[in-house]
C-alpha cells in the first residue's frame, strides 16, 4: 500500500537593503566596484573599531515588517553569530537572535485553490559577508580571492512559517514577497546581483500526521524557477527514501542547476554551533512608537491594494489589474496613460498587448522603454480623430516604444496620416474593383465574405493608410444592394 504524503515547506529569504551606505560604517554599497575598494577599518573588522547602526537600515526593516503585517518590536538588539570563514573578517557576523525587529507577520498568496495566508515568523537585520572568488570551479580551484566590498552590506532575513504545501506555493510566496519589497523600494531584489537569496526547508509527512518529518535545507538556488525545481526534486527524493523503508537524514543540500538535482553538502553532525551572544559594541534599540506610526502612515500603496483599486476605480477586469500591478513601474505607466486618455480598458489593452510583447521581444524592463503614458494617450487621441487607423497605430506605438518620439511627429515623419479624403479613397476603390472581377462576381452572387478581400487590397494599395470604415462603406455602396 502506498502512503500519501503531505509536503511542508518553509523559506528563508535574504534581501539586500537598498541603502547607500553599509549597515555599520559609511562605505558605499554599490554593486560591481573594483574588489576591496569599498572598505574601511570597520567593515574589515580591524581591532579597535566600533560599529554604528545606519538608521536607514532600521527604517527599511520596519517598513518591510509593516508591509508584511508584522508586530514591530519596541525593544530589539543585535547579537554576534560566531563562525570562521575567510569571507568574514571579524569571524563573527552581527545579526539578531532572540529579539528580532519584526515578528508574527503574514502575506497573502494566490494558489490553485484560491487565496492563502502564509505566516511570517520573523524579520531580522544583519550584515552581509564578503565574497570569495575561486579560480576555476569550486571543487578544482587552486586558489581563492576575497572581495570585502560586500562585507557589511545590510540585509534583512525574512523567515516564513512552514505553511507552504507545494513547490508552486513556495514560488507564489517568493513572487509576492519580491513584489512587496520592490513596491516599498527597500530592496532592488535583483537576483542576478544576489540582492535576493532564498534557502528552503522541506520535509514530508504521512497525511494526517501532526509531527513534522525530518527536513532538508536547500541552498544555492538563484531563481524562483530553480527554487521550485529544487523543491520538486527534493520532495520526490524524500518519498523514494521513505518508500524503501529508509529515514530522511537532516542535512544541507545544494541545488545543481545543470544536473537538475540536489546534492548533499553537509550533515547534521557538521552543523554549526554559532555561540550567539549579545553584541557588546552596539546598544540595544528602543523603537519609538510615534516613529513607527509615521512610517506606517507613509507606506506606499502595496500591490494587493493597488490591484483592488484598479478593479474598483477603473472598472478593469481582475486579470488586467493583476497584470498591470505586477511592477510599480507598469502600474504607473497605466495610470499616466489614463490621466492622458480617459479610457482605462483602452489604455490597458495597449499596455497588456503591444507594450508587454515589445518588452519581451527587446528583453527590457518597463523603465528602459521610452514610452510614457502621456505619449500613449496622445496616440489614442490621434486614433479618435481619425488621423491614424488602428493598424497604423501599431506602427506608431512601436516607434514610440523605441524612440520616445511624439506620435504626431512619427506620423508626420513616416507619412502615416490616414487618408480620409473620400474622393481619394474612391479612386483607389474603383481601381481595386476593376482589377478583381472574380471577387466582385462573388459578392454580387451573395458571397459577402469577399468584401474583406477587397478591403485588404485597398489597404495594401494605400499602405494601410486608408480609413478602413470609409473603404468598407464605399465597397458596400458600390457592390451590394
Ligand atoms: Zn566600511
Amino acid at each position: 500500500m502506498s502512503v500519501e504524503y503531505e509536503v511542508v515547506i518553509g523559506l528563508e529569504v535574504h534581501a539586500q537593503l537598498a541603502t547607500e551606505s553599509k549597515i555599520f560604517c559609511d562605505c558605499s554599497t554599490e554593486f560591481g566596484a573594483a574588489p576591496n575598494t569599498h572598505v574601511c577599518p570597520v567593515c574589515l573588522g580591524l581591532p579597535g573599531t566600533l560599529p554604528v547602526l545606519n538608521k536607514k537600515v532600521l527604517e527599511y526593516a520596519i517598513m518591510a515588517g509593516l508591509a508584511l503585517n508584522c508586530e514591530i518590536s519596541e525593544y530589539s538588539k543585535f547579537d554576534r553569530k560566531n563562525y570562521f570563514y575567510p569571507d568574514l573578517p571579524k569571524a563573527y557576523q552581527i545579526s539578531q537572535f532572540d529579539l528580532p525587529i519584526c515578528e508574527h507577520g503574514s502575506i497573502e498568496i494566490e494558489t490553485e485553490e484560491g487565496k492563502k495566508e502564509i505566516g511570517i515568523t520573523r524579520i531580522h537585520m544583519e550584515e552581509d559577508a564578503g565574497k570569495l572568488i575561486h579560480e576555476g570551479s569550486i571543487d578544482k580551484s587552486t586558489g581563492s580571492l576575497v572581495d570585502y566590498n560586500r562585507t557589511g552590506v545590510p540585509l534583512i532575513e525574512i523567515v516564513s512559517e512552514p505553511d507552504m504545501r507545494t513547490p508552486a506555493e513556495a514560488r507564489a510566496y517568493l513572487t509576492q514577497l519580491k513584489k512587496v519589497l520592490e513596491y516599498l523600494e527597500v530592496s532592488d531584489c535583483n537576483m542576478e546581483e544576489g540582492s535576493l537569496r532564498c534557502d528552503a526547508n522541506v520535509s514530508i509527512r504521512p497525511v494526517g500526521q501532526k509531527e513534522f518529518g525530518t527536513k532538508a535545507e536547500l541552498k544555492n538556488m538563484n531563481s524562483f524557477k530553480a527554487v521550485e525545481k529544487a523543491l520538486e526534486y527534493e520532495v520526490e527524493r524524500q518519498k523514494r527514501v521513505l518508500g524503501r523503508g529508509d529515514e530522511v537524514v537532516q542535512e544541507t543540500r545544494t541545488w545543481d542547476d545543470s544536473l537538475n538535482k540536489t546534492i548533499s553538502m553537509r550533515g547534521k553532525e557538521e552543523a554549526h554551533d554559532y555561540r550567539y551572544f549579545p553584541e557588546p559594541d552596539l546598544v540595544p534599540m528602543e523603537v519609538d512608537k510615534e516613529w513607527v506610526k509615521e512610517l506606517s502612515d507613509s507606506l506606499p500603496e502595496l500591490p494587493v491594494e493597488k490591484m483592488k483599486r484598479f478593479v474598483t476605480e477603473y472598472g478593469l477586469p481582475q486579470y488586467d489589474a493583476e497584470v498591470l500591478t505586477d511592477t510599480k513601474a507598469l502600474a504607473e505607466l497605466f495610470e499616466e496613460g489614463v490621466t492622458a486618455y480617459d479610457d482605462p480598458k483602452g489604455v490597458s489593452n495597449w499596455i497588456m498587448g503591444d507594450f508587454l510583447r515589445l518588452m519581451k521581444e527587446e528583453n527590457i524592463a518597463v523603465e528602459e522603454s521610452k514610452l510614457s503614458g502621456e505619449l500613449l494617450g496622445k496616440m489614442l487621441q490621434l486614433m479618435d480623430a481619425g488621423t491614424i487607423s488602428s493598424k497604423i497605430a501599431k506602427t506608431v506605438f512601436k516607434e514610440m516604444f523605441k524612440t520616445g518620439k511624439d506620435p504626431e511627429t512619427i506620423v508626420e515623419e513616416k507619412g502615416l496620416k490616414q487618408i480620409s479624403d473620400e474622393s481619394k479613397i474612391e479612386e483607389i476603390v474603383d481601381q481595386v474593383i476593376s482589377e478583381n472581377p472574380e471577387a466582385v462576381e462573388d459578392i454580387k452572387s451573395g458571397k459577402g465574405k469577399a468584401i474583406g478581400f477587397l478591403v485588404g487590397q485597398v489597404m495594401k494599395e494605400t499602405r494601410g493608410k486608408a480609413n478602413p470604415g470609409m473603404v468598407n462603406q464605399l465597397l458596400r455602396d458600390k457592390l451590394m444592394d
